[in-house]
């Protein structure tokens, strides 16, 4: 599971090569957040039975929107999606990830290919999105252009998708208090804090993204019970990342780097 861009290959396939894309199942419920390259993969695991649920967009970088068109449950008349996604630039979520599929970028259209039935909402942080028995909630983070971050609260559990944010400004308490108590808090953790103040290569504040160091911060002022470190640059080979596991469980000892794949049961 990496951010920014894929990065395949044999360094990287133990954690996964792809981008964001996580899969919240409750009860009957299916949430999807984000559909990075990730999300062709999801596609194919359920290939061939129906699928429908609920897709909520963090922000439309490349890395985290990107998978749409490959995602095959779009493709099937059976299947039916609630998108949803915050307004950017004055852009609703549709006219943002669809507009990804048009010439001269990509050759078929949305309206050509997209069997399935598909409703577009907006969502903006302070926004309460009630889905069977779960809640949807959502926090502006620090990201370059906008970013929300999501939580999901479901009898008594919940998990809160916090990628793509830059530690380091009072956005960090906010976050705390809307991850409060959480079960599980997956984390933008690209660089370490050597990384990010330009130690062996350029500093990267003001790029948007966080270290392991604030991520273990965050999660212990937030009470999480799990950390689960996310978003890892692309360069950041699997040896390399096992190294950042070792250390960031010194100071929490459940943590763990997302794998592709990876399923918790809470
Ligand atoms: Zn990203
Ligand atoms: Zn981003």
């Amino acid at each position: 599971m990496r951010g920014s861009i894929p990065a395949p290959g044999s360094t990287t396939a133990r954690y996964g090569g792809n981008t964001p894309c996580v899969e919240v199942r409750c009860g009957d419920e299916r949430m999807i957040f984000d559909l990075g390259t990730g999300a062709r993969v999801l596609g194919e695991a359920n290939a061939g039975a129906p699928m429908s649920g609920h897709i909520f967009f963090t922000h439309y970088h490349y890395d985290h929107l990107q998978g749409l068109p490959f995602f095959s449950p779009v493709f099937d008349p059976r299947n039916r999606f609630t998108i949803m996604g915050p307004t950017r630039h004055g852009r609703a979520v549709r006219d943002v990830i669809v507009g990804q599929m048009q010439q001269p970028y990509f050759p078929v259209t949305a309206e050509m290919v997209f069997r399935a039935q598909l409703d577009y909402r907006p969502f903006a942080e302070g926004d309460r999105h009630p889905i069977g028995e779960a809640l949807v909630t959502a926090l502006e983070v620090n990201h370059p252009g906008g970013n929300l971050s999501y939580r999901v609260d479901y009898r008594g559990k919940a998990v809160v998708f916090a990628t793509d944010h830059e530690h380091g400004t009072d956005r960090d308490r906010q976050l705390e208090k809307f991850a409060h108590g959480a079960d599980v808090l997956i984390y933008d953790a690209m660089y370490s804090e050597d990384e990010y103040r330009g130690k062996g290569g350029p500093p990267r504040i003001g790029w948007g993204h966080s270290t392991w160091q604030a991520a273990a911060k965050i999660a212990t002022r937030a009470k999480v019970k799990q950390l689960l470190l996310y978003h890892h640059d692309p360069a950041r080979t699997d040896v390399a990342l096992d190294a950042i596991v070792k250390q960031v469980r010194r100071l929490r000892p459940e943590a763990s780097a997302a794998r592709e794949g990876q399923t918790i049961q809470l």
